[in-house]
């Protein structure tokens, strides 16, 4: 079984330290490798999918999250305010607030409409330290966070919309999910109490849901203080679950903020909040793919994609010149060189690299690489130039897939 914090320090992704705190891990080059194709995947999944991004900043006043209800709802997972000459500042606890602000600083009309606001920002979570660990446990969160505001017309479309790219981005990751979930409210006071407001946002989650045709539990006690979710579970090996994303039909936050749009009759109407991650936070998503695939990434996403192990030192310049070809192509690579020892070692070092490109004098004399691949194929001395290639088309199409045989070797 794979513990995603010691496979994390080994295969040096991440790592923490009692001086920077706990709950706050730093990411090492080949986890920031990672964990920028894992952002531009998604930044690009969303800009096809109509998405614009924008930034916002990681503080707000305390007035905001009194308004967008965090304040009287959430706050024991907030951290607390800092008085700043009489203004007290709180670290976000989530982007919504921040998203309804820069919505409402435009005018807008129905024809905008649904307008799909993205970010992968920060926020911030008081947990307390005995329950701290690794990147499942975390202070300081980046999350892939989007707010759709949209008519009530437009809710369940956006929706599955949604669902489908969680879909899409989970066979491109090798993800499974454990279990769809409905997040119902439960008893007690941490809900906005609006009845008529739960009911219309549940229904149009269920009817998401059954439209889908995907098997899912409605669990009470699971919704987000101000409405039901959608929730894909995953589970870790040892079978615990925990939700990676999720989608919510929002009509307090809208309400709160004051938020409307001019619609076709010339009048103001409210519009509705679809709040929707499709790998929630960064640091779970990467411990999941971590514990899922024990280091041995899906190609695209692996920190090095291609090793290259020239047999003997006179190869090295040829080694060298290569990896440049993979750098220019957009694939991380490198060479690993006698002084990290026997061509047997090197390979067995380098045993989670999708691509070992086997480079002796034949090869280098003649460009071509002797590639071989993760999983154990071996295939035969070909032109440099076309191997990179396909390599690269693989990486590109974001496949989970190391060699496409149909293709030709
Ligand atoms: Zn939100």
């Amino acid at each position: 079984m794979h513990d995603h914090r010691k496979l994390g320090r080994e295969l040096e992704l991440f790592d923490t330290d009692p001086l920077i705190g706990a709950g706050l891990p730093y990411w090492l080059p080949d986890g920031a490798a990672l964990r920028h194709t894992l952002e531009e995947y998604i930044r690009t999944a969303e800009r096809l999918a109509g998405y614009r991004h924008v930034y916002s900043p990681v503080l707000g006043k305390r007035e905001l999250y009194e308004i967008s209800g965090h304040w009287s709802h959430y706050s024991d997972d907030m951290f607390p305010p800092m008085d700043l000459g009489g203004e007290q500042v709180v670290l976000r606890p989530s982007l919504c607030p921040h998203h309804a602000v820069i919505y409402r600083s435009r005018s807008h009309s129905y024809r905008e409409l649904p307008l799909r606001m993205a970010e992968l920002g920060g926020m911030y979570r008081s947990e307390l330290s005995g329950v701290l660990g690794g990147l499942t446990r975390v202070r300081a969160i980046q999350l892939n966070d989007a707010h759709i505001f949209c008519t009530l017309d437009q809710v369940a479309d956006e929706a599955r919309a949604a669902l489908d790219m969680i879909r899409r981005a989970y066979e491109a990751l090798g993800i499974r999910p454990a279990r769809f979930r409905l997040s119902l409210p439960g008893p007690g006071g941490k809900y906005v109490a609006a009845p008529e407001m739960w009911q219309r946002s549940t229904a149009l989650l269920t009817g998401v849901l059954d439209a889908s045709g995907l098997p899912y539990e409605a669990v009470e006690g699971e919704a987000a203080f101000y409405g039901p979710k959608i929730d894909v579970q995953v589970a870790d090996p040892a079978g615990r679950e925990s939700t990676l994303s999720t989608i919510q039909a929002d009509f307090h936050q809208p309400e709160q903020f004051d938020l409307h749009y001019i619609g076709a009759d010339g009048a103001k109407h409210r519009p509705v909040m679809v709040h929707r991650s499709i790998i929630g936070s960064v640091e779970r998503a990467v411990a999941h793919l971590v514990e899922q695939h024990g280091g041995a990434f899906p190609g695209w996403l692996s920190p090095t994609q291609v090793v290259i192990l020239p047999v003997s030192d006179a190869e090295l310049p040829d080694a060298e010149d290569l990896a440049r070809r993979c750098t220019a192509l957009g694939l991380r690579a490198e060479v690993s060189g006698r002084e990290r020892g026997s061509l047997g070692a090197r390979i067995r070092e380098a045993r989670l690299v999708p691509y070992q490109a086997v480079l002796g004098a034949a090869e280098a004399a003649g460009d071509l690489v002797a590639l071989r691949l993760r999983d154990g194929r071996r295939l035969g001395p070909q032109p440099a130039g076309e191997a990179l290639a396909r390599i690269g088309a693989l990486v590109a199409a974001h496949s989970t897939t190391l060699w496409d045989e149909a293709a030709g070797v």
